[in-house]
């Protein structure tokens, strides 16, 4: 057993901003399902790297990009908002090289950028391209007026140019290309103007629901069950603990069921995600209501460490302090997965938890 104070542990992670709350373990079980749960990851867990996109990763010559689609899907809308951003590429200081055609030389008019405000030219391949059409076009529909040609492979007949461009200019594909961008660059009022307003009905509905979830979310934690099922399709006869309850809760109370079939189907706060975030929550709540139990005080620390099913090592970490009525109080943080037994390798894994309760507590 260890003997650790609140101070030390503040010292030791750095966490001074620390607020006090009058709940309970009772209270927090006890209490109706009021209290609005977090969905944040927890801290203790490491993120994951993510492909990111940034200003200076954008190429001018629109010549030079690689295709919207060839990059990871999780930035395409980073790539997408950055060269909206930045606008088409609108060399008007070159001088544009001519190339004979049609029995006399012929080139690219810096005049035209004036009358389209899409029109980019790359150097490089000394061509014409549209940047809406580079951002938003779908190569899979049907086409006319070379949506294709000015997203990827640039326009080059400078003879028929201004035709080109003229037609290009209000082309169904275009158009919506251009109209898809403008929406995407302006998504609050899109949004605004698109959805169906979701009336208050409907929000009642979603109350219904969720609280119905942490409700049965809260009691499956308290009694330790697996929320799981083998089988959780329509047609299972045993869809696991949580879904069951769930159903078992809409046959008994009539406006649980109304929430459920009359609502959108979309948003039922029934997923294997939406029950780990809940999950979650409640471990943040519960953890934040343990530092307030033990605050100030002083207190020990129970680690026991064994092997689980996959043969991972982790420890489970007790807290131990006496409380304001003169009782011993223990309370289980968690688990925790370490990659040894040894005393560095415990003590590492302990301070990353209490980093991450400390640092849950202080958000
Ligand atoms: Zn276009």
């Amino acid at each position: 057993m260890i003997q650790f104070s609140f101070s030390m542990i503040q010292n030791l992670i750095g966490i001074t901003d620390f607020r006090m709350s009058k709940r309970t373990i009772q209270s927090y079980f006890s209490s109706s399902s009021a209290s609005t749960p977090h969905t944040n990851e927890s801290t203790s867990e490491p993120k994951k790297s993510r492909a990111e996109f940034s200003h200076s990763d954008l190429i001018g010559d629109p010549g030079k990009r690689k295709p919207i689609d060839d990059y990871q899907p999780e930035i395409r809308d980073q790539v997408r908002r950055a060269y909206a951003l930045n606008g088409p590429t609108q060399p008007r200081d070159l001088v544009f090289p001519r190339k004979w055609m049609s029995g006399e030389f012929r080139s690219f008019q810096k005049t035209w950028f004036d009358e389209f405000d899409w029109l980019e030219y790359s150097e490089y391949k000394g061509a014409a391209y549209c940047l809406y059409c580079y951002l938003f076009f779908n190569s899979s529909k049907p086409e006319k007026f070379g949506s294709s040609v000015f997203a990827h492979q640039g326009y080059v007949n400078w003879k028929k140019a201004k035709d080109t461009f003229n037609k290009h200019n209000v082309c169904k594909t275009h158009v919506e290309a251009r109209q898809k961008c403008e929406d995407f660059m302006n998504q609050r009022t899109n949004v605004g103007r698109k959805l169906v307003q979701v009336g208050k009905e409907e929000e009642k509905r979603y109350e219904i629901r969720l609280t119905t979830s942490l409700d049965v979310a809260r009691f499956l934690i308290m009694q330790g069950d697996a929320f799981h099922g083998h089988d959780e399709s329509s047609t299972s006869l045993n869809k696991g603990t949580f879904r069951e309850m769930v159903d078992w809760y809409k046959d008994k109370v009539e406006i649980v069921k109304a929430a459920y079939e009359k609502g959108y189907k979309n948003c039922q706060m029934l997923s294997p995600y939406v029950q780990k975030d809940l999950t979650k929550a409640c471990a943040e709540e519960v953890m934040s209501v343990i530092m307030d139990e033990i605050r100030g005080r002083k207190f020990s620390v129970l680690i026991d460490e064994s092997r689980d099913v996959s043969i991972k090592e982790q420890m489970a970490v007790i807290l131990r302090f006496v409380n304001d009525e003169g009782k011993v109080m223990e309370r289980f943080l968690g688990l925790q997965h370490i990659e040894s037994c040894t005393a560095i390798a415990l003590k590492e894994a302990l301070v990353r938890m209490l980093k991450g309760c400390f640092a849950c507590k202080a958000s």
